[in-house]
């Protein structure tokens, strides 16, 4: 894919994470936008994977949402990559919907793996599917991604621990570095302090990109880290992106974590990242 392409599935996901908590009132758009390169350029770039999904993934790399709030995104990637259709995006966080708030696997939904709206547990999950792929000799990677405030969680830094200990090699979690949680900035809600020197003390191998909000940079960071697996230390990235991003007024702030905009609001958001060829939902 071009980096046009993939420019444009950017600001498509921006159309789709604000029409989708519009709709329903509801949901996560603030991390959801601060993470659509990401998740872009994750499966529009980077994962090898089949959309034919089955649950097992062997011989495909596997991606595991741990901060599962912000579900926008993930579900109008996984939509616009092929994995179901895209006007399903209608049914976000709707009774019966596959679709919910949270994403949960009982829904059956293609792409999903965990259920993942209690913060702290997806790393524990990815290590085991990263062990399990070493163990079946399949040499595939096990991607997460993880709010800055989940690493608030002590299950995250039991985790940590424990993949460094054993050689999970396999994988690479990124930390969306945004500064912002729900209740306000990271550093006055539980300071993580030097978050690269406490990641390296539970001896990962770190990297870092400022421009988490770049495509291209994104691009580049997760593709370095895929050339540092299999070299005997789990790999971390510290991905500093922006909260709301692409989106004025969410920008610069946390109260965006988890409220739609209005129907003014949104058309000012829309007007911002105009329709492009791949089209509304
Ligand atoms: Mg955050």
């Amino acid at each position: 894919m071009t980096l046009t392409q993939l420019e444009d599935h950017v600001q498509q996901t921006r159309r789709d994470i604000l029409r989708m908590v519009h709709a329903v009132n509801s949901g996560h758009p603030g991390g959801s936008l601060g993470c659509t390169e990401f998740f872009t350029a994750l499966y529009g770039e980077i994962m090898d994977y089949s959309t034919d999904f089955k649950m097992d993934g062997i011989g495909e790399d596997l991606f595991f949402l741990s901060n599962g709030h912000i579900s926008p995104v993930f579900y109008s990637t996984l939509a616009r990559f092929g994995f179901f259709p895209v006007e399903e995006l209608k049914t976000f966080r709707k009774i019966d919907s596959r679709l919910q708030g949270h994403p949960t696997t009982h829904e059956g939904l293609p792409g999903i793996r965990i259920a993942s709206g209690s913060l702290g547990q997806g790393l524990s999950v990815a290590i085991g599917a990263a062990l399990a792929k070493k163990l079946n000799n399949d040499d595939k990677l096990v991607y997460t991604l993880h709010g800055d405030g989940e690493l608030q969680e002590g299950q995250i830094w039991e985790a940590l621990m424990f993949a460094s200990a054993k050689g999970v090699d396999n994988l690479i979690s990124t930390i969306d570095y945004n500064g912002r949680q729900i209740d306000g900035d990271t550093k006055d809600v539980l300071d993580l302090g030097n978050l690269r020197a406490k990641l390296e003390a539970f001896d990962w191998l770190v990297l870092e990109e400022k421009e988490g909000n770049n495509l291209e940079k994104v691009i580049a960071i997760l593709q370095k880290a895929k050339s540092e697996t299999g070299k005997g230390k789990p790999v971390a990235i510290i991905l500093h992106t922006e909260m709301g991003n692409g989106i004025d007024y969410m920008m610069g702030s946390h109260s965006w974590h988890g409220k739609a905009p209005n129907d003014e609001l949104l058309e000012k958001g829309l007007l911002q990242n105009p329709e492009t060829d791949l089209k509304d939902y």
